[in-house]
């Protein structure tokens, strides 16, 4: 038996900003079980170590009775996606995001060289940037397949992640964009850390979409990665989190807008020392699919398509942002497009951010489950709005994109 009354998170209610919804803490857990059919490694594994509700028994064990726990409690506990697929389940409404992040930071050890190195990169835009060339090089040179035959990759650690590679768009993204119709107002896009090198089609998208309703966009070259990889693996995102805020609440938007529902779902939960800050950046921040829809002008026709589109709905919007509908809204504009869900929307396509890298073989199950459903609903193509998910699903063989690139291509010439 464990008790969750002594629960210390150090974010007590009575510390939340006022108009922040209440949050329950662990000790609300009723283990009633609801979440164990919701859970995606309980789907893989069947087995009750792999259920929501024992690794809640875990958690408290590290943050609550301070004791040790076994190598095969930190196996299952890091076999967590941090889907949060049972956070929105949950009739006690557990904040198991926020307690999975607790633990990391308490569990936190010192990251191999590889992920150091991963770390560094997400955080530094110049180091990024000058890599670039290199890699553009690598993937034009023919030097790919026989290095990954050669099984030197595999040695070095780096397979996974090369597999998921795409072609860097080499240019910096201009950081003012007018619109050519009458003003409607100013927004500013969050592009995060590598999308403006590897998900160039839908920043660009956005921009036009943007811009065909009457919004400039501005695109603040300061900004970086939202920090929830390092969040999520029990590294400090602290200064990346402090320099969103700060380089965002600087301008004079109509609104701050992402395109990745993974890192919007960040985003949308940032706190940092200075809670007025962070307030004052959340109430400014939009998903764009919401923005989109809200402010789509009357007049304003799209061409018609005669495709047959599956929506697969990323897990950071099913359960943190909760806006898919949003999506079907938008895709409703293009006249005589056919629209599906993927079966199965509410499990985890396998991506959970740093997930595919660190637990590949669990990932490509979950990925499996995915294309299995992607076969079924025989679609010309697949949505996805996060980035992330899209990276994993088009590995090797992909026809996933965002749905912005597909409303912006039925946009008429203005
Ligand atoms: S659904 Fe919620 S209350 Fe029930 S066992 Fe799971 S975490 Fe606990
Ligand atoms: S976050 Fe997802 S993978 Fe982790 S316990 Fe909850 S449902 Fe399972």
């Amino acid at each position: 038996m464990f008790d969750f009354m002594d629960f210390e998170l150090g974010d007590d209610v009575s510390e939340q900003p006022l108009s922040s919804p209440y949050i329950p803490d662990a000790s609300e857990c009723m283990r009633c079980g609801m979440c164990v059919s919701a859970c995606p490694t309980f789907k893989l594994f069947q087995i009750d170590e792999e259920t929501p509700r024992r690794r809640i028994r875990t958690i408290s064990k590290i943050l609550v009775e301070n004791l040790p726990i076994s190598a095969d409690e930190r196996m299952h506990l890091d076999n967590c996606l941090q889907c949060r697929a049972c956070e929105a389940i949950c009739p006690s409404r557990m904040a198991y995001g926020r307690l999975f992040d607790q633990v990391r930071a308490r569990l936190r050890s010192a990251p191999s060289a590889l992920a150091r190195l991963a770390f560094r990169l997400i955080e530094n835009k110049r180091r990024r940037t000058r890599l670039m060339p290199l890699l553009a090089l690598y993937l034009k040179s023919g030097v790919r397949k026989p290095l990954r035959n050669s099984g030197l990759l595999k040695l070095l650690g780096l397979a996974n992640a090369e597999a998921l590679l795409g072609k860097p768009a080499m240019q910096t993204l201009a950081s003012y964009h007018p619109t050519r119709v009458a003003r409607r107002g100013r927004v500013a896009l969050f592009t995060g850390c590598i999308a403006e090198q590897f998900d160039r089609d839908t920043l660009l998208a956005a921009i036009k979409l943007l811009n065909a309703i009457g919004y400039e966009v501005l695109v603040p070259p300061q900004q970086g990665c939202c920090g929830a990889i390092h969040q999520h693996n029990g590294q400090s995102a602290e200064s990346l989190i402090a320099n969103n805020i700060a380089v965002f609440n600087a301008l004079d938007v109509d609104a701050v807008l992402h395109t990745a529902t993974g890192c919007g779902a960040m985003l949308a939960e940032y706190q940092s020392s200075d809670g007025e800050a962070s307030e004052l950046f959340r109430q400014s921040l939009l998903d764009i699919n919401d923005f989109l829809l809200k402010h789509w002008p009357d007049g304003l026709q799209l061409l018609p398509s005669s495709l047959k589109v599956a929506v697969h709905e990323p897990c950071s919007q099913r359960n943190v942002l909760k806006n898919q509908q949003a999506v079907y809204a938008l895709l409703a504009k293009i006249p005589d497009l056919s629209v599906a869900p993927l079966a199965d929307n509410s499990v985890c396509c396998g991506a959970g951010g740093s997930y595919m890298l660190t637990h590949p073989e669990n990932a490509s199950q979950l990925r499996e489950l995915k294309r299995q459903a992607i076969a079924a609903v025989r679609a010309d193509c697949v949505v996805s709005s996060n980035f992330g998910c899209a990276v994993f699903l088009n590995a090797d063989n992909g026809a996933v994109c965002h749905p912005l690139s597909l409303l912006a291509k039925q946009l008429p010439d203005q």
